[in-house]
């Protein structure tokens, strides 16, 4: 479970990117966080990422307590949680492959497990015939396609999207989606999708948290977001 409790965030001690958050999202959910550019979004990811500290309140990621944590914990707390972005941010120079088999090398995964498990977690987005393509040979959709099948590799329990769909034609985009909600009812995992579509988030009938001026001004189901 991940839960805001007066979650507050400055970063120059007195204008407010977050304030007075309070937000809980439950195990196996799936969830639109939705604003305008400068609402706090990226504030609010980067605190669950724990890339920033709250400056106040209290932030709870399962058994991690992030308001409190040591650095040097911050690996553990990062392996609970996959994070796709934008920009995709694969390495140009490896593989589908590769790519996908990094992400579980650097956390000292053996060799037989990622052998066995990198071509499920491409199959599982879909590019199974794209295995040794290189990023640059790829569309943008099926770029963050592989972005979410490393995503996937540790097997974590949270998958985080920012602006997933960003740099993506309006096709590939649904289907990212559509993707992304398959990955929350299939495999169970929590899904959080940040996005400045608000259109494109009322054809889901999901879980929308609008954010404006750092509050959260809207939390509910059916994605009518008309503001
Ligand atoms: P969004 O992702 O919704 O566009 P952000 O979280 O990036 O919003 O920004 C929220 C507010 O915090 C904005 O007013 C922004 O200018 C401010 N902000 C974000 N990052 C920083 C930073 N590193 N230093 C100072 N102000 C920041």
């Amino acid at each position: 479970m991940i839960e805001f409790k007066d979650v507050s965030k400055t970063y120059d001690g007195k204008t407010y990117a977050l304030k007075d958050v309070n937000l809980k999202i439950d195990d196996g959910e799936f969830v639109f966080i939705v604003g305008r550019s400068g609402a706090g979004k990226t504030t609010l990811t980067k605190l669950l990422l724990r890339e920033e500290r709250v400056t106040s309140g209290r932030l709870l990621i399962n058994q991690f307590r992030l308001d409190k944590m040591r650095n040097s914990k911050v690996p553990y707390l990062r392996r609970t949680m996959g994070v796709v972005f934008q920009d995709f941010r694969l390495f140009p120079k490896k593989t589908v492959y590769e790519n996908v088999a990094f992400a579980m090398q650097v956390i000292g995964t053996p060799k037989n497990t990622i052998k066995t498990n990198v071509p499920i977690f491409v199959e599982a987005v879909g590019l199974k015939d794209r295995m040794d393509a290189f990023p640059k040979q790829l569309s943008g959709g099926e770029k963050q396609r592989v972005a979410l099948a490393r995503a996937l590799a540790n097997n974590p329990k949270i998958l985080i999207a920012d602006e997933p769909t960003g740099n993506i034609d309006p096709e590939m985009s649904l289907e990212i989606m559509n993707l992304l909600l398959a990955l929350n009812k299939e495999l169970g995992k929590t899904v959080i999708v940040v996005t400045h579509e608000k259109e494109f988030v009322n054809t889901f009938n999901q879980r929308v948290i609008t954010i404006s001026d750092g509050v959260i001004e809207s939390d509910r189901i059916g994605g009518m977001y008309n503001e």
